[in-house]
């Protein structure tokens, strides 16, 4: 049971409050005897500023609010000489329920308000909001030794309404409640009314409904309005999924997993999940459905291009057939190309796929006098829409002539086609200075791709390519990035120092498209070729992965100077920065929330084959939602650009602090190194952005971890975090868990936040301390403060000397035992 509110019986308000002391104790309890002792419209000013004041977040479910109810509560009070209620109505003559009680002059005051059946709703945690004046016993004019500031508050759970008449012994009591400091203060001209507010919640329930009761022993009470709600995650659309309306859990630490259903014509490759919190929030987004092929995402919505429909033979040759068609109906978006798929007949799984920006095309290589079915697709910039209908031609004979029947169509389908032409090169023309994607020209070769029994795999089949193995860079960044038009891309603030220039923040607008924010990475002037491949090396590496937590490239402008790479944008940066502003800010569900995604994204980038060798919380970045992405794909740029990278004696550069041992002496870069980076990420993660090893040099780090000795655990971390940690970094690399099973550890965790709750001990992390720091010069250090002042360790210093390390001395002889 938690309040809002300070608890605690009697507390006294500040002096000086609560109305006019030469009043009767009976007028004194607030705004409730206005009716009678002040003008009315003194309670109709209070009761408007109580509905503006009092409207409900979304996420709160009223079961009962005694403000909107019409007619006749149906609350008991017994003794019936005890609470009463004040019947006066609004200026829309709606009632006003309030009950007042202000028996302070009378011995042994037992007064009770029982209210009707009060139904749950199938929620197991509801709160209980209360605004009352409470009359200060101070300002009562004698009675003091009877006077009471409390009342009390209980519950009684019931499948029905038949269990009004109980005892009052068998109510179950939430709580004594005392008017609170903090309220809120309406000025009434000749009077001053504090209006409390206080929130008590109860559960688990069990059952079906519930009474509640007051109780008031003798205090100067006026009950102004009794709010019952419980609390709910709103349902959401996010990232194509619908989460429905959750009743959040019973417990107030408890996180429920919603799963989301993915909107129509969407799919998705890791189930959309996220987590209701006790406090009706949606939290740890996971997973996320994405349109299917050929259909675009509108407004949380996916529509398509409807399929070709009207396809038309033109000549037909003896090894040649010539087709042509015309635009889908809808084409929800810019048609980028058509897709035309072929076989003979009955040998479906030999098939020959033919890619076309124009509306015809001519199948050639065909055998004369056998029957070809044809099927079309269009793509737009979201992917393809469904095959048309199947179309079957015949080839002619090797001795007929060109066939003759479709000499008449042939004349109307070459006009046809020159006025289809004619239209696109005249489009083509106009549209040159609009924007949109372009695909770059390529090989005629790879247009056309032949199939047999799968040999070749089709698109959508994913394993990470190595730009490095194109001859030429240029269409590496073709096969895998859209073309954007300069033109389509606003630029708007400096965000950011890449290695190649500076990272800006704007917006991208594309035709058919809902304006993006974005990030937009630029290559600064006078560069040489192989900065320029160097850099557009990323935007390849980017372009061929699809998942939440990796950055989402949107496109390349490689037509115009500057050269840019444009990218999703990420509302709070990268995520060293981001903890560092934000010290001690999360709570621990929200950090391994965090860790759980860069967790998934390299799981993906692992299924995918990639290495990325520089995982660290500098190259992830982090939105406004707390959802972090994996970033920084550059081709050598664990070589280059990272100013952490330091040179190893064989030559290359490489980020110490962050890399495993195998990989640091002998250039051993697997998944399982970067399950190595990603420990160092967990702890960076843990410990607010501390840099690993503080100030320890390079060739210190390499010894130490050579040694054996390892990060101790930040500050306040769940030991099962640690534990995870440890498991990363064990020197036999197939000893460290899986990309996979670490996803799965963490979402074990979130679902059970309780097993978070057991921090490493303070005890254990002095004596890793002292093992990692202790033989490292300690020495030459006047006090134990001062020695942990200069390993960035200050506020260990408590911890030290609550274990016995007071001085130097005492911190020398510590054997690493
Ligand atoms: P990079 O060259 O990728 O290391 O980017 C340099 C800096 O620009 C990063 O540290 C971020 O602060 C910022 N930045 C890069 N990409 C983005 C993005 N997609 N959204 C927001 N900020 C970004």
């Amino acid at each position: 049971m938690r309040g809002s509110g300070p608890r605690g019986a009697g507390r006294r308000r500040p002096p000086g409050g609560g109305g006019d002391p030469s009043s009767t104790p009976a007028s004194l309890a607030g705004c409730y005897s206005a009716p009678r002792r002040a003008p009315l419209w003194t309670c109709l000013l209070l009761c408007a500023a109580l509905r503006t004041l009092l409207a409900s977040p979304s996420n709160e479910v009223n079961l009962l609010d005694s403000r909107t109810v019409m007619g006749d509560l149906g609350w008991i009070a017994f003794p019936k000489n005890g609470w009463e209620e004040i019947g006066e109505v609004d200026e829309n003559y709606a009632p006003i329920h309030t009950y007042q009680v202000c028996k302070v002059m009378e011995q042994n005051q037992n007064n009770w308000l029982l209210t009707s059946w009060i139904s749950n709703e199938g929620a197991s945690r509801i709160f209980i909001e209360l605004k009352f004046t409470l009359r200060d016993c101070n300002s009562l004019p004698g009675g003091l030794g009877t006077c009471k500031e409390t009342f009390n508050m209980y519950y009684f759970e019931s499948d029905d309404e038949n269990g009004r008449n109980i005892k009052e012994n068998q109510y179950i009591k939430i709580d004594t409640i005392a008017a609170d400091e903090s309220f809120t203060e309406l000025d009434l001209g000749d009077r001053v009314m504090k209006l409390n507010t206080e929130v008590r919640d109860v559960g688990p329930l069990s059952k079906k409904g519930f009474y509640l009761a007051f109780q008031d022993v003798g205090a100067c009470i006026a009950l102004v309005s009794v709010r019952v709600y419980y609390k709910k995650c709103p349902s959401v659309v996010r990232h194509l999924a619908v989460f429905p309306d959750t009743i959040t859990g019973a417990d107030s630490s408890q996180l429920l997993e919603v799963s989301g259903s993915c909107v129509n014509h969407s799919v998705t490759d890791e189930p959309p999940k996220m987590h209701c919190s006790a406090e009706g929030e949606w939290l740890v987004p996971i997973g996320k459905c994405m349109c299917k092929a050929g259909y675009e995402e509108k407004n949380g919505t996916c529509q398509a291009p409807s399929p070709v429909t009207n396809v038309k033979k033109g000549k037909i040759a003896k090894n040649s057939i010539s087709l042509s068609w015309q635009e889908p109906d809808r084409p929800n978006g810019i048609i980028l190309e058509y897709e035309i798929k072929y076989f003979e007949k009955d040998q479906e799984t030999s098939y020959t796929i033919i890619k076309s920006k124009e509306t015809t095309i001519t199948a050639e290589g065909l055998k004369p006098a056998s029957v070809y079915v044809f099927q079309i697709r269009a793509r737009t910039a979201a992917g393809y829409g469904v095959f048309s209908r199947r179309f079957e031609f015949e080839t002619i004979p090797v001795f007929a002539a060109s066939s003759d029947q479709s000499q008449i169509p042939i004349i109307a389908v070459s006009v046809t086609v020159g006025v289809i032409l004619l239209a696109v090169v005249i489009g083509f023309l106009l549209s040159g200075r609009r924007c949109g994607y372009s695909k770059a020209k390529q090989d005629p070769e790879e247009e056309k791709m032949h199939f047999h029994n799968g040999h070749i795999k089709l698109p959508g089949v994913r394993t990470y390519i190595d730009p490095h193995t194109y001859e030429d860079p240029n269409q590496a960044v073709h096969e895998f990035a859209k073309e954007i038009e300069a033109s389509c891309i606003t630029i708007e603030r400096v965000i950011g120092a890449g290695e190649f220039g500076e990272v800006c923040s704007g917006r991208l607008k594309l035709p058919g498209k809902r304006e993006l924010p974005v990030a937009i990475k630029t290559l600064k002037v006078g560069y040489t070729e192989k900065q320029r491949r160097d850099f557009l090396g990323e935007a390849s590496i980017m372009g061929q992965f699809d998942h939440p937590n990796i950055i989402h490239l949107e496109g390349v402008v490689t037509k115009s100077k500057p050269v840019m790479i444009v990218t999703e944008y990420m509302e709070n940066g990268s995520l060293d920065t981001f903890l560092k502003k934000n010290d001690g800010q999360f709570t621990v569900i929200q950090l391994v929330g965090m860790l759980r995604g860069i967790a998934a994204g390299m799981k993906y980038l692992s299924d995918m084959g990639y290495v990325h060798r520089d995982l660290a919380a500098r190259n992830i970045l982090i939105n406004s939602n707390l959802v972090c992405k994996v970033s920084d794909f550059g081709l050598s740029r664990v070589l280059e650009d990272d100013p952490e990278a330091a040179y190893t004696t064989r030559g290359g550069k490489i980020p110490i602090r962050w890399t495993a041992p195998e990989a640091i002496a002998f250039r051993k870069f697997t998944s399982a190194s970067d399950v190595w980076s990603y420990g160092i990420v967990m702890w960076e993660v843990v410990s607010y952005g501390e840099r690993p090893y503080w100030e320890m040099t390079n060739q210190d780090v390499i010894k130490a971890v050579e040694e054996g000795y390892r990060l101790p655990s930040p500050m306040d971390c769940p030991a099962a975090l640690y534990q995870l940690m440890l498991d990363c970094w064990q020197k036999d690399r197939n000893s460290r868990p899986k990309f996979d099973e670490i996803v799965s550890m963490l979402d074990k965790l979130i679902r059970n936040p309780s097993s978070l709750k057991t921090l490493v001990n303070a005890s254990s992390r002095v004596s890793t301390l002292l093992a990692e720091h202790g033989p490292l010069g300690s020495g030459a250090y006047r006090s134990v403060g001062e020695w942990l002042e200069a390993i960035k360790m200050g506020r260990y210093t408590e911890i030290f000397m609550e274990n016995g390390y007071s001085s130097m001395d005492a911190v020398a002889q510590v054997t690493l035992e």
